[in-house]
């Protein structure tokens, strides 16, 4: 037997890594030796073996066969110098894992050919391709020069994905994106490369395509996945949406293209969910907007919250104009944006975490203001809104009850609002906080009620005291053709009386509709038709009015 499989130096290099396996072939007489972890990891017949290429090519996935024997072919043959090739490799439990091989041939003062020596690394998840679906990692996309080609990105995102990974868990989470990515794949041109992007984003690149193709693209890749069908007929409902952006028309540089796309698909997630959104100069100012937004209001809580405000709008008792009490609403201005609604700058302080700060602020201003208006005006109930993120915080239970001491506040009349409409991941853990904070006297008022599918599964593992019915059943109440708005408050009024809870109708905008509503059983009213939310001395201007009027 050949000297060079009976060395020392083998036995050490096969004994070096878990991960590295090696190999060396005496290529006159075609027998090769295999490090016993590479035996057993792949379940080789033995450590020795005649004419392994055929036999490793065995074990070689079949669709990345064509690469290995290119490359093997090109190095045997002295075109090229060395042996380096990713594919896919199937193990002694019949799982494909994959490899990067890399070897190189010795030759005699010929030529010819001697010995093949190498080594073979696994290199699970750090790949050319993204180890669970079989896609091209994201790192190589540093192959391509947009500049000088032509084509559409498209970034595919899932939508909600988190939720998913909640209620599922990540293995079916796993699954999904395999099969999501199988289809996205499957439906595009040959020509087409796919990227698996980052957790739940896919990039596609459609090299020379027209807007029409990408759009009949991602139109049939809505269709198509949809509804993921898993083993057992276990179906799951999910919807992506996508940013795309024309290269090098609006991106030539790779680092210009992939900021792009990610503005795009951020775009179509917040305001045409479920759509593919062109990379449009819109986007570049909604995002630049957006950035200066940031910096401003991180510069106005530092500046001890300057530019925040409250405003308040009344809860009415029904069938009068008498105010009980009000919603706290946050207002804000900052130094180069004075326009921006709450919708938009709220959620900029949730996308960057900084709702906790001001949150705690909103709270601690809402209580002081209850207490400073209970000489002249009695106790009113206030309420302010708790983004779900606040209540995640370890602090915020200590932190309301520490406040409320502070200004001695008496908590039956302070009201927290949580959105509804928010991902609630851990519905335990919120409901047995909140039951806490009822013990101790706080109410607990679920916002929103009625958009999310999930209201009835909230309420039913949260125990609150109000049940704010959403706007958009109650505005045009007193419009033909709004029956059915009719007979879903009354309805859910229904629900909330014989539950137990208290109710409140907002969006009350004229009197008819307050008529409509006065006239069932709720608890309160709020809307512009009582007051638009308004600042503290107009408000107080309101409760003055009020208390002349009684
Ligand atoms: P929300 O909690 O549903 O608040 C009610 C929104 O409806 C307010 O919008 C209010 O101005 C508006 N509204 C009241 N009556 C009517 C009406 O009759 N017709 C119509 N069309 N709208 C009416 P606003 O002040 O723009 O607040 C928007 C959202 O921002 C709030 O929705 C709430 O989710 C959030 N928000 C406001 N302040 C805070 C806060 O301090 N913290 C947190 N986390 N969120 C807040
Ligand atoms: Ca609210």
């Amino acid at each position: 037997m050949s000297d060079i499989f009976n060395n020392e130096l083998f036995e050490a290099f096969a004994a070096a890594s878990d991960n590295v396996y090696i190999y060396v072939c005496d290529m006159t007489t075609d027998v090769s030796r295999w490090s016993k972890g590479s035996v057993d990891y792949f379940g080789l017949e033995s450590e020795y073996l005649e004419n392994a290429a055929n036999v490793w090519a065995e074990h070689i996935h079949p669709e990345d066969l064509d690469i290995y024997m290119e490359d093997i072919t090109d190095v045997f043959s002295g075109k090229k110098r060395t042996h380096d090739c990713q594919y896919r490799a199937r193990n002694y439990l019949g799982e494909y894992v994959w490899v990067e091989c890399k070897g190189s041939v010795i030759r005699d003062e010929n030529n010819n050919p001697l010995i093949f020596a190498g080594l073979m690394t696994r290199i699970d998840g750090q790949s050319k391709y993204d180890s669970l679906t079989g896609l091209l990692s994201s790192s190589e996309l540093h192959h391509f020069d947009f500049s000088t080609l032509s084509g559409i990105a498209i970034l595919i995102g899932l939508d909600g994905f988190r939720k998913v990974v909640g209620n599922y868990g990540y293995n079916t989470a796993d699954k999904i994106l395999v099969e999501f990515s199988r289809k996205i794949k499957e439906l595009c041109k040959p020509s087409w490369k796919v990227f698996r992007f980052s957790g739940d984003e896919f990039l596609v690149i459609a090299f020379d395509a027209e807007e029409k193709e990408v759009i009949d693209y991602f139109e049939q890749v809505r269709r198509e996945t949809d509804v993921i069908e898993l083993e057992n007929d276990h179906k799951i409902g999910i919807s992506a949406s996508a940013g795309s952006v024309l290269f090098p028309k609006d991106a030539d540089a790779r680092e210009v293209l992939i900021n792009k796309l990610e503005h795009s698909l951020e775009f179509a997630k917040n305001n045409q969910r479920g759509n593919l959104v062109f990379f449009s100069e819109e986007i570049a100012k909604k995002h630049e907007r957006s950035l200066t937004l940031r910096e401003d209001l991180k510069e106005c809580i530092k500046k001890d919250f300057k530019g925040f405000e409250l405003y308040f709008q009344p809860f009415v008792i029904p069938g009068s104009h008498n105010i009980t009490g009000c919603e706290c609403l946050l207002r804000w201005k900052g130094e180069r944006i004075t326009d921006s609604y709450p919708m938009e700058f709220i959620k900029i302080l949730e996308d960057y975490g900084d709702i906790k700060k001001v949150g705690l602020w909103v709270m601690e201003q809402a209580i002081k203001q209850q207490v400073a208006w209970r000489d002249t005006y009695g106790e009113l109930r206030v309420s302010f809104n708790v983004s779900y993120q606040q209540f995640l915080e370890d602090t915020f239970e200590d932190n309301l009850v520490a406040c409320a001491q502070k200004y001695g506040v008496n908590p039956e009349y302070i009201i927290i609002e949580l959105t509804e409409s928010c991902e609630v991941d851990n519905p335990e853990e919120l409901s047995a906080m909140f039951d806490r904070l009822r013990k101790r006297g706080f109410k607990i008022a679920l916002d929103d009620f009625g958009t999310a599918y999930a209201s009835l599964e909230m309420l039913k593992c949260l125990h609150v005291d109000y049940i704010k019915i959403e706007h958009s059943f109650v505005r045009e109440l007193s419009q033909p053709g709004h029956e059915i708005d009719y007979v879903i408050i009354d309805n859910l009024l229904e629900m909330c009386k014989r539950l137990g809870y208290d109710s409140i109708v907002e969006g009350v905008e004229n009197r008819k509709v307050a008529d409509i509503v006065g006239e069932m059983d709720v608890t309160l009213l709020q809307g512009y038709y009582y007051s638009r939310p308004v600042c503290r001395s107009d408000f107080e201007n309101l409760l003055n009015a009020d208390k002349e009027n009684s």
